[in-house]
Order: structure tokens, then sequence, then C-alpha cells
């Protein structure tokens, strides 16, 4: 049995094949950026206006002026500000030569073509280039892209970014015992949820899933079912049958298909029988069967290698705050897991778990705490690290 961060450099260090592609910007949600993105223009490209009022020559506070043009945002002013003189100007329109400040129409009275104003406040003129240069680096490659990088694509005309190819993640359930979702089990049977959260896991993670359903636990059945598996996709997850049972064959059949075996043990609750192997730049995960022990892994060992294969480095967004209640444990020879809530007053509250087959502690819950090996018992009050869900 290796720890938890054995397991995961060893999975790290796997020579991936990362590939790139131009797609459009406006799809490109989730995917990671393969190229910086450099602005094509100045942002704002003018001496822009911050505000609706006049155009001066600040020196003309004082003055009564004359008003010899109104212009509005996206047109092109067309007079100069010489002494004496005021341009009506609105929010967003370019400032005009000879202005250095723009008074907002609050300070301002007009009459017929005169404007005097009865205070000063500031320049509001916003200049130009101030927000980012033209050729720029604006997005830098290894960004994850959200809706506030798709409003920076849009500003900066990269309608076509380059991002890194999405891989292919093929999903297979192990059991004799499983029926798939639509079907009501019967006594000894039960509901394959699994396959389908790592499915929906997959998709989180911005890769192709692509689910192969449900095999029996026969050697020739699981045998076929991973040599497909393996021959089309970049990466194949499995399911059960790699704990101690009689029928439990992937880490067999595995290694009678090539595999080499990395790990089949990692220190980790739940999840400990998981079970990871490489044959040439195809990756095979043996996920335990336990939904909450598939679940745990597939974030905390396959999640951060799916986008190992995209070009990002992933880390699971955390807060570090105050158990509500103290946290015991006999054996301590694992790194847990363990689901917590946390209160409206930022406390955490480890919630009601049953175990790794307790696939409905986890929606109840809002992320997880991890006690490292050695350590029995947490106090109320002491400081922990909630990975969110
Ligand atoms: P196994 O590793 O195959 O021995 O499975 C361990 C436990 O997880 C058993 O109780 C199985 O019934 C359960 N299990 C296995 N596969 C799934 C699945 N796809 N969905 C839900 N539970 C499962
Ligand atoms: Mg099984």
């Amino acid at each position: 049995m290796i720890s938890f961060q054995e397991a995961l450099n060893i999975v790290l260090d796997s020579p991936v094949e990362t590939k790139i592609e131009r797609i459009l910007f406006y799809e490109s949600l989730g995917r990671i950026l393969a190229k910086d993105v450099v602005s094509d223009i100045n942002m704002p490209p003018f001496n822009k206006s911050a505000m609706d009022g006049y155009a001066i020559k600040k020196e003309d506070i004082e003055k009564e002026l004359t008003i010899i043009e109104t212009i509005a945002a996206g047109q092109t002013p067309q007079k100069e500000i010489v002494t004496g003189t005021a341009s009506k100007i609105m929010t967003g329109a370019p400032v005009p030569k000879g202005a250095n400040a723009v008074v907002q129409v609050e300070l301002a009275k007009a009459t017929n073509n005169k404007v005097k104003f009865t205070g000063f406040f500031k320049d509001n003129i916003i200049p130009a280039a101030e927000d980012v240069k033209i050729g720029e680096v604006v997005l830098k490659k290894g960004q994850k892209i959200d809706a506030r990088h798709i409003a920076v694509m849009a500003s900066v005309g990269c309608t076509e970014p380059l991002v890194f190819k999405k891989p292919k993640v093929g999903i297979i359930s192990t059991g004799d015992e499983l029926v798939e979702p639509n079907t009501k089990p019967e006594l000894s049977q039960i509901r394959n949820s699994n396959g389908h959260q790592l499915v929906a896991q997959v998709m989180e993670s911005n890769a192709i899933a692509e689910y192969f359903g449900i095999v029996e636990d026969t050697y020739d059945s699981t045998y076929q079912a991973i040599k497909k598996g393996i021959e089309t996709c970049d990466v194949l997850l499995l399911t059960g049958g790699v704990s101690m049972g009689e029928f439990d064959f992937v880490p067999q059949i595995m290694t009678d298909l090539g595999v080499e075996i990395l790990f089949d043990r990692v220190a980790v609750q739940p999840g400990k029988p998981t079970t990871f192997g490489r044959k040439e730049n195809k990756i095979i995960f043996g996920l335990p069967g336990n939904p909450v022990s598939s679940f745990v892994q597939f974030e905390i060992l396959v999640k951060p290698l799916i986008y190992k294969m995209m070009g990002f480095h992933y880390k699971c967004p955390s807060l570090k705050l105050r158990m509500g209640n103290i946290f015991k444990r006999r054996k301590a020879d694992r790194r847990a897991y363990i689901p917590v809530t946390i209160s409206d007053d930022s406390k955490v509250y480890t919630s009601e778990y049953h175990g790794s087959a307790h696939i409905h502690a986890l929606p109840k819950s809002n992320g997880l705490i991890i006690i490292e090996i050695g350590v029995e018992t947490i106090n109320e009050g002491e400081l922990v690290d909630v990975r969110l869900f």
C-alpha cells in the first residue's frame, strides 16, 4: 500500500500526449488555453469620457463657455476645444482635442449655447490604453476559461483561441448485481450509480465521456470490454471488481492485456483498492465499487490527470475553516476524506455518514475534510481544510 502523495506522483508522472485545436471562443467554456491571448487594440482605444457633461479646458472652469458641438458615444469629435469653448459629451465618447477635463452635467447650467459651472470635481477622462496596451498578453497559456475570460477574448478580437484537446475517457461498470437506473432492482440487485456518477465527473472535468455500460463478472466479458476500452480511449475507468472477491477479475485482466500495474492499494479511506496501470500511452484506473470511494478516488487521482492531459494544473477549491464539533476515529492508518457541512456561521460539522456505500451523504454535504495518517482526533475549534464540491 502506498501513500496518497506517492500515488498522485505516479499518476501525474505518466507520460501523456497533449493535443491542441482551434475552436470558437464562445464554445470554449471550461477549456484550457494552449497559447497566450494578445490584445490587438489599446483599451480604451482613445481618451474616453467617464461622465455625461462638458469637455473643457480646466483653466476655463470659472468662465461662461460657448457650446460648439455635441459628442455622442460612437461619434468622432469634429471640433477642437480652444479657450472659451466647451463640447457637450456623453459617457464613453472620445474626448475632443484641446480638452483636459469633463465637468459632469450635474455641475453645469446651460442656456441656449452657453454653459457655466457651479463646481469642479475631477477630470473624468479615462486615458487611452489605461486598461490594456496593444500587443499586451491578456490571457496566459494554461488558463482555464470561464465567462470572465470569454469577455476578455471578445474584447481583443480573439474569436478562435487555441485550446488543448479533450481526452476521451471510457467508463465501464463491472458487477453481476448491477442494473441500470431505469430498472427496479430485484432483492439481490443494486442500481448502477457509479457509472453515471463517473460520466458526470468526466464531463465536469471538461473531457469526453464514453459510457460502455455494465459488464458481467466473468473473465471473458470483462476481458473483451477492457480490451475495447483501451483501444478506443485515452483513459479507461473501471468500477468494481478490484477487491479481494472471487469474481474480482480486473487486476488479472489488466495484467493479461499487457497493462503495467503501477499500484493497486492506496492508503486512503475510502477507496483503498484503487488500481492504476498503463499500457503505452493509455491509462487505466480500476476504481472501487462503492460509490463514495469511486467519487473520492476520481476527484483526488483521476481529475488531476485528466486536467494534466489538457495542460492544466488542477487544484480543488478549498477553504480553511474551524470545526464545529469534535471528530474521532479508531484507526488512523489511512488518510481519510470525510463529508462535512458548513454552517451559516462558517463552522464545519461532520455529516451523518455511514461509510463508502452511503452515496446520499454527499449531496447533503458541502465538501470533504482530510484527516492525515496518524491523526485520530480533530477538536472543536481546530482549523481544517475543506475541499469544496
Ligand atoms: P466490488 O468492488 O465489485 O466488490 O464492489 C464493492 C461494492 O460496491 C459492492 O457492494 C457493490 O455492489 C458496489 N458497487 C459495485 N459497482 C457499483 C456501481 N456501479 N454502482 C453502485 N454500487 C456498486
Ligand atoms: Mg463487483
